[in-house]
């Protein structure tokens, strides 16, 4: 197998990835808390781990990828009471929404996705483990993580106990020993409408206790690669990795890898059609593949700019391979080709360096240009696969005009939309995709984009 590296935001280095179990991976990546329908920030911490994935499954790997859902919470509290509604439907309602814009990104779901509200028994169960270890301590209903029994607290986010703040405020501060400590159950309060038992009282899990107990569940402790945004290092990682070292006597995960920020380009995105800052509003203007393509534009770890001029950069790397594809011919590649393959696969193995394996891609499609017509496409289709843009190849078949079927779908939810029945355009939507038909609500009106 080829060494893969990745970078660990704990000992700041490229470390290789060694199996625990020979052969298997464990994968956690923290995923979003559902009190509205997702960013498309959100999405990038999914869609990294997806295609990560792919990647170690295609290097021969057998991989299980953990994503949570933060389905308890004071955002949903919040947003619950301010729509007047129960939080657990909200929730419910989120989740829902979170699984189906995603699902349109077409890759697949994660091996498991957990929910808080169902983890209860053993996120109990490890706040009493922390609570005899005397790592912890029950106060007026609350229960407190003590953040100075831990001597290695502070070595994944790299702070010093005196630059710390959990981010709590003012909520429990008067019970807590040391302003220094968080969080690890909430005693329910006046106007949360959601609270289980517990043997120190009634109320719901604070937010970092749920991924220590979930990760621990689905990969045990120890698992190999613990993600998510790196807005999460400090508290939530910090605060997770306390917290099983100090239940279990072990680091939680081997390495921590985070991704980047996206970065929005204000003002103009803010007047573009529709809303294209939540997930599903990006995909019905760009489609999914301009989307993965952005992202795998630029490196999983650094910042990425979202905005109209980067969209329309990958909107155009897309077109340049439906292209290239048109000039191939289904089959096996010129061994000629062979060392770019191993060029686009070892920039992944070397901390997943998605651009510049791309930038292999567009090598490939150059030599295969300059070869003329009918190269083999295996290669190029194996390496696209790992980054989910193979259907692209296929996509160039057929010449993309409309049949009347789908145009006519498109007028009806044209038409539903302009009543403002979202339901109703959604369903003629997902009609479309079943037909293979993607609408992309452009500036001058819907189109229809083939997706195979
Ligand atoms: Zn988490």
């Amino acid at each position: 197998m080829r060494e893969i590296r990745l970078h660990d935001t704990r000992s700041g280095r490229l470390r290789p990835l060694e199996s625990r179990d020979p052969g298997r991976l464990g994968l956690y990546a923290c995923g979003p808390t559902v009190y509205d329908r997702i960013h498309v920030g959100n999405a990038r911490p999914f869609v990294v781990f997806a295609l990560l994935k792919r990647f170690l499954e295609h290097e021969g790997y057998v991989v299980t990828l953990v994503e949570n859902v933060t389905d308890v919470n004071d955002k949903i509290y919040d947003a619950a009471r301010a729509q007047g509604r129960p939080s657990d439907g909200l929730a419910r309602e989120m989740t829902a929404a979170y699984l189906e814009d995603t699902d349109r990104l077409g890759l697949g779901r994660p091996d498991a996705e957990p929910l808080a509200s169902a983890t209860i028994g053993p996120i109990v169960d490890l706040i009493q483990a922390l609570i005899d270890g005397g790592h912890a301590y029950a106060a007026g209903g609350d229960v407190f993580f003590r953040v100075r029994s831990d001597p290695e607290y502070g070595s994944l986010s790299h702070r010093g106990l005196d630059d710390l703040d959990q981010g709590e405020g003012i909520e429990g501060a008067e019970r807590k020993e040391d302003p220094l400590d968080f969080a690890l159950w909430k005693g329910q309060k006046e106007g949360e409408d959601t609270a289980w038992d517990a043997p120190w009282g009634r109320g719901r899990p604070g937010w970092h206790i749920e991924c220590s107990a979930m990760a621990e569940e689905l990969l045990g402790v120890g698992f190999d690669v613990h993600g998510g945004g790196n807005d999460l290092t400090f508290p939530h990682h910090e605060n997770e990795a306390a917290q099983t070292r100090s239940a279990r006597g072990r680091e939680l995960a081997s390495i921590w890898f985070h991704n980047g920020m996206l970065q929005f380009a204000g003002e103009k995105m803010a007047k573009s059609v529709g809303n294209v800052t939540t997930l599903a509003g990006a995909l019905d203007r760009w489609g999914r593949d301009a989307l993965i393509m952005l992202f795998v534009s630029a490196h999983p770890r650094g910042p990425l700019v979202f905005s109209e001029a980067t969209m329309a950069q990958a909107e155009a790397s897309v077109r340049r391979v439906r292209e290239a594809a048109r000039r191939l011919r289904a089959g096996p590649s010129p061994p000629e080709l062979a060392p770019l393959k191993e060029r686009f696969f070892a920039a992944l193995a070397e901390d997943f360096n998605t651009p510049a394996a791309l930038a292999v891609v567009w090598d490939w499609i150059r030599e295969a240009n300059r070869r003329g017509g009918g190269t083999g496409d295996a290669d190029l289709r194996e390496m696209l696969a790992v980054l989910a843009l193979d259907d692209l190849l296929d996509a160039a078949a057929d010449d993309g005009a409309p049949d009347p079927e789908a145009l006519e779908l498109l007028a009806r939810r044209q038409e539903a939309r302009e009543r403002r029945d979202f339901d109703a355009a959604d369903r003629l939507r997902d009609e479309l995709a079943e037909r293979g038909w993607q609408v992309r609500d452009a500036a001058d009106g819907p189109m229809l984009v083939r997706t195979r």
